[in-house]
């Protein structure tokens, strides 16, 4: 077997958390009841806790190995704020799901907002979630309202534990006014194949260069494995997206985007091509987030040198460091251009 065949007959598993707590409320709930039976039959070690901010005591050394192990700690609990956050650019509202992912991103953004909590959280008063989305379509009909349930966790890798978002999928999908959207890294994406979906949600996949998934996404599922559950979705009547984030640029960057789009040419079946979008992100970085990575990460060739980047103030005075004008003109020239002629058809979304 070559080198090639060999990486590509191995699967990324589905995560199986190391230990998994409950908080009370959650048994009230027949998602609770029905992860409680699940996480008894693989075995796991089972915690009940008063709150997932009491969860203190995880094993571990260091603050590394504790992080490690709070990445591989699963918390199943309720909701209990129904208000959505908004969700800019890409959707009107973000929609829970769940919290924390079990990816090692070197630049994952929930290594900022989680903190010292970067275990995964799952919700399981899924009725509770989706009777306040109702409430948002209402209230802007006769709009059009799009939720994004990808902006604190990536529901597909956890779905095989929770199933919740085929729930969403198939609400969403009875919806004249409603419309789903969320991003993946995950390629387990079989049991939503057979969803009620309507066209209504959107089904996004998170892809890079080969240089960039290989330095800096351990713990995710691999290009090829992404691009091959690309083609189920899109089989399954999806209408399916692409999201390059972040677009880095490193020696080499031009053919690594170049490859990427050329790879996605090649292996789409042609029901992709139908209703296609991407969005383009380049990469950005603030003051905290450096810290962390440098500390979470610390081989991590990931470059952050401000002297190389240009400020950006943001709002609260917390701004971030994005490429140089030049730069990003190139990388959005670039990739756009190769995107227009490999697939006329799809939209770009935005650069930002
Ligand atoms: S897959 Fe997404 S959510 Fe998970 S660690 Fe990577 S960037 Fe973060």
């Amino acid at each position: 077997m070559s080198t090639e065949q060999l990486i590509h007959s191995r699967s990324t598993a589905l995560f199986v958390p190391q230990l998994v707590y409950f908080e009370p409320d959650a048994m009230l709930y027949p998602k609770g009841k029905r992860i409680l039976e699940w996480a008894q039959s693989q075995d796991l070690p089972i915690h009940m806790t008063t709150s997932h901010n009491r969860i203190t005591n995880l094993p571990g050394e260091t603050d590394l190995e504790k992080y490690r192990i709070s990445k591989r700690t699963l918390v199943v609990g309720i909701r209990k704020t129904l208000k959505f956050d908004t969700s800019k650019p890409s959707a009107e509202y973000a929609i829970p799901i769940a919290t924390g992912c079990m990816g090692h991103c070197h630049y994952c953004y929930l290594q900022t907002t989680l903190g010292n909590k970067p275990y995964v959280r799952a919700y399981v008063n899924t009725d509770d979630i989706l009777k306040a989305a109702k409430d948002y379509i209402e209230e802007r009909a006769p709009e059009m309202t799009r939720f994004e349930a990808a902006c604190t966790s990536d529901p597909v890798g956890l779905e095989h534990i929770t199933g919740s978002l085929k729930e969403y999928i198939e609400f969403m999908g009875k919806e004249p006014l409603g419309r789903l959207r969320f991003v993946t890294k995950y390629h387990h994406v079989d049991p939503l194949l057979d969803a009620n979906h309507n066209k209504h949600t959107r089904f996004r996949f998170s892809v890079n260069s080969d240089y960039v998934i290989k330095n800096f996404e351990p713990g995710t599922s691999r290009f090829h494995e992404r691009i091959e559950a690309a083609g189920k979705v899109a089989r399954a009547g999806y209408p399916l997206g692409f999201i390059i984030a972040p677009i880095i640029w490193y020696e080499g960057w031009e053919q690594g985007y170049e490859e990427l789009i050329v790879k996605l040419h090649n292996t789409l079946p042609k029901e992709a091509l139908e209703d296609l979008t991407f969005e383009l992100i380049q990469h950005r970085f603030t003051k905290t987030a450096k810290n962390i990575i440098e500390r979470r990460y610390p081989k991590s060739k990931l470059e952050m040198d401000e002297a190389k980047r240009k400020y950006k103030w943001g709002r609260y005075g917390r701004g971030k460091y994005v490429y140089p004008d030049e730069q990003a003109a190139a990388l959005r020239e670039f990739i756009t251009e190769h995107i227009f002629d490999k697939f006329p058809a799809a939209k770009i979304e935005y650069f930002t």
